[in-house]
């Protein structure tokens, strides 16, 4: 509690729109020339205090960190993988951590950002669900992961994808607000086709997504075309049926015109079985869609174990013979726990 005669709370910077920075400049009798200054500071470089804003005079600085905070994140973890993924613990003002990871290939880098720290959405196999949801993320705090990663490799960004920890779904506004500042070309400037959103299946929030103007990506956590088999992997999306989530796919396909992605984690004994492949290939079979077979990563103390290669192969083939095109992803840094909430559970 602050005592009542101290200042007001100071705003993050990063969480103001464009219209209260802008009356905040007039306040202070600036230009408004000074608006785009600071957007390029804060999104395209990214800096961590109002000092190093050096085209801002001295008293514009001081009178900006008067009234506003500029949200740190400090890299409390980095791992490197022998691939040369790269695996970060970040970690905010509040002390709450999140996980996001750098994969290069080539020309390109993909980020792997988080939505939120923890999750609430309990899906059995995942490292992240069994802790629970500790908060949300700002958008800012979204951006500033990708921001991180960029300054780390010092290289440009090509790719984004919010697959690591949280529901994106659960998190709507900030992760939307998130893409958009990636997208601008006032932040990085990264084509909305590379911003892709992964979402374990929310269906309202599906509909809204195919109603935003930008071609963003979308993938969906599917794990399982039988219902009973979905509902125990994933309890938190079991409201909402297979039957529905078909439909409002058909929708926004139908609606945008895009590709979108299905996420098949194949557990041994659970979702790999002919019948579980069979329900798999009707559900996909003359819609529009990819299916990336993923390998489960193991996580400790979990009774459930990846397939073979073998399977995700017989996978493969089976979907391309009813027309659906499924490739198998690779999976990068698995010697450093790359994926699904696992260094952050090492370090809590
Ligand atoms: N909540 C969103 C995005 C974050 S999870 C979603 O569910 O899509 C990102 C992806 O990792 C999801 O497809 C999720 O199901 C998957 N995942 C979680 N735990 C995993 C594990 N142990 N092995 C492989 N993939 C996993």
């Amino acid at each position: 509690m602050q005592p009542q005669d101290e200042a007001p709370r100071r705003r993050d910077l990063r969480d103001m729109t464009e219209g209260e920075v802008a009356e905040l400049l007039a306040e202070l009798g600036q230009p408004a020339f000074r608006a785009k200054q600071i957007r390029s500071w804060v999104w395209e470089k990214g800096v961590g205090s109002f000092d190093e804003m050096s085209n801002l005079p001295k008293t514009l600085r001081q009178a900006l960190a008067k009234r506003c905070t500029l949200g740190g994140a400090e890299e409390a973890v980095c791992q490197e993988s022998a691939d040369g993924s790269k695996k970060y613990l970040i970690r905010y003002d509040d002390g709450v951590c999140v996980e996001c990871v750098g994969m290069p290939s080539r020309a390109r880098l993909t980020v792997c950002a988080s939505t939120q720290a923890g999750c609430g959405m309990r899906c059995a196999f995942c490292a992240t669900g069994k802790a629970g949801l500790t908060r949300s993320l700002t958008a800012a705090e979204i951006y500033q992961q990708v921001l991180h990663v960029r300054d780390d490799f010092d290289t440009r960004v090509t790719g984004v994808v919010l697959m690591g920890q949280g529901e994106p779904f659960a998190n709507y506004d900030e992760s939307l607000a998130a893409l958009r500042r990636l997208n601008d070309p006032e932040g990085l400037g990264i084509g909305a086709r590379h911003l892709t959103v992964s979402t374990c299946g929310i269906i309202p929030m599906i509909t809204r997504f195919s109603r935003e103007p930008e071609q963003f990506t979308l993938a969906v956590s599917l794990h399982s075309a039988v219902q009973r088999t979905r509902d125990a992997l994933m309890p938190g999306v079991k409201r909402y049926s297979l039957l529905r989530l078909y439909d409002a796919m058909g929708e926004y396909v139908d609606r945008t015109g895009r590709r979108p992605t299905y996420e098949y984690a194949l557990i041994k004994g659970i979702n790999d079985t002919d019948e579980e492949l069979a329900y798999l290939c009707d559900f996909c079979r003359d819609t529009l869609c990819h299916v990336n077979i993923i390998q489960l990563n193991q996580v400790p103390h979990s009774k459930f174990q990846p397939s073979s290669a073998e399977r995700a192969n017989t996978f493969v083939r089976r979907l391309a013979a009813v027309g659906v095109e499924a490739t198998i992803r690779k999976s990068r840094g698995a010697d450093i726990d790359a994926a699904c909430g696992q260094l952050r559970q090492r370090n809590a």
